[in-house]
C-alpha cells in the first residue's frame, strides 16, 4: 500500500468503497499529530471500514498576517503515528494544487454570525477557511462519519451548520478534548512551546475549572477579572479572550439563563503561540 495516497487514487478507492457499501470514516488533520489526533482516528477505526486521514495545512484559514510557515509539520513522524493504530489507515497528504487547483481561494458561508464571535473576532475569515476545506474533503470523501474534537468547540459549530447548509449526509462525530498530564489540552502548536512555558499553561485549563466551579456566583464578572489579571502576570502570558457563551449561538449574553447551556472559551498567547481551550459551564 502506497504511503500517500493522490486525489485520483482516493476518488478511485472511494468509488469502490461505496459499491462494496462500506462505510467511511474521515478525520481530517493539519499534521503535527498527537495523542488527541490519535483519538479521533482509533474512534473512526473502530466504526468504519475504511477510514482516511488528510493532513493539510490549509492557507485558507490563516490570514496573512498568521504565520502559515511556523505551523510544525512532521509528515514522517505522523505516518509511523497512524500506522501504529492500523496498517489499513489510508493517509491523504495532498498538495495545495491538488486541493486548490490555482491561488488557494476562500468560499464565504453565512453561519448566523457564529463564525465572528470568539476566535473569529481575532481570525478573520478563519472559519470560511476551515469550511472550504472541510466542505472540499467531504466532498471528495463522501464519508459516513466525519471526526472532530472538542477542544475547537466553535469549529465543531461551524461544521454542523456547514454540513447542515449544504445538505450533507454525514455524521459527525465530536471526541473529547485529550490533555497534558498537567491539564494543557494537546495541541500541534505546544511544540513551539518551551519547557517552561508548557509547564506554566497548566493555568489555562485551571482557570476554566476556576469559572466552572464559580459559575453560580453572583460575581462570575469579577472571578473572570481576577484570572485574567492572573494569567497576564506571567510576562510570557497575554489573554486574547476569555469569555462565557451560549454554547449554541456562541453569543455572550450579557445575562446568563439557567435553561440555557454555557461554556467558557479561552485563548492566551504563550510568547505568540496561540493555544485555545473550552470546558462546559453547566
Ligand atoms: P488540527 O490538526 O489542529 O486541525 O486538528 C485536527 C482535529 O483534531 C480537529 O478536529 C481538532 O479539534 C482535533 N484535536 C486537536 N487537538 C485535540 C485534542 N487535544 N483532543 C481531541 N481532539 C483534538
Amino acid at each position: 500500500m502506497p504511503v500517500y495516497f493522490k486525489k485520483e487514487d482516493v476518488e478511485n478507492k472511494i468509488k469502490v468503497s461505496i459499491l462494496s457499501k462500506n462505510n467511511i470514516g474521515l478525520v481530517p488533520t493539519m499534521g503535527s499529530l498527537h495523542e488527541g489526533h490519535l483519538s479521533l482516528i482509533e474512534n473512526a477505526v473502530k466504526n468504519n471500514d475504511n477510514v482516511w486521514v488528510s493532513i493539510f495545512v490549509n492557507p485558507t484559514q490563516f490570514s496573512s498576517s498568521e504565520n502559515l510557515n511556523k505551523y510544525p509539520k512532521d509528515l514522517e513522524k505522523d505516518v509511523v503515528l497512524i500506522k501504529t493504530i492500523s496498517e489499513n489507515i489510508n493517509i491523504f497528504c495532498p498538495s495545495e494544487t491538488e486541493i486548490y487547483g490555482g491561488i488557494p481561494k476562500l468560499k464565504k458561508y453565512d453561519f448566523d454570525n457564529i463564525d465572528i464571535e470568539l476566535e473569529g473576532r481575532f481570525r478573520v475569515n478563519h472559519f470560511n477557511g476551515v469550511a472550504t476545506i472541510v466542505s472540499k474533503l467531504l466532498e471528495l470523501f463522501k464519508p459516513s462519519s466525519i471526526y472532530f474534537g472538542e477542544k475547537d468547540y466553535q469549529q465543531t459549530q461551524i461544521i454542523k451548520r456547514l454540513i447542515s447548509l449544504e445538505k450533507i449526509n454525514v455524521k459527525m462525530i465530536i471526541c473529547p478534548t485529550i490533555r497534558e498530564k498537567n491539564g494543557l489540552a494537546m495541541s500541534s502548536r505546544n511544540n513551539l512551546l518551551s519547557n517552561f512555558d508548557k509547564k506554566n499553561s497548566s493555568i489555562i485549563y485551571n482557570s476554566l475549572n476556576i469559572l466552572k466551579n464559580n459559575f453560580k456566583n453572583s460575581d462570575l464578572a469579577k472571578i473572570k477579572k481576577e484570572i485574567i489579571y492572573n494569567i497576564n502576570k506571567n510576562p510570557n502570558f497575554k489573554v486574547e479572550y476569555f469569555e462565557i457563551a451560549n454554547a449554541k449561538t456562541l453569543q455572550i449574553d450579557s445575562v446568563i439563563n439557567p435553561e440555557k447551556s454555557y461554556r467558557a472559551f479561552i485563548c492566551v498567547l504563550v510568547n505568540e503561540v496561540r493555544l485555545i481551550d473550552n470546558i462546559l459551564l453547566n
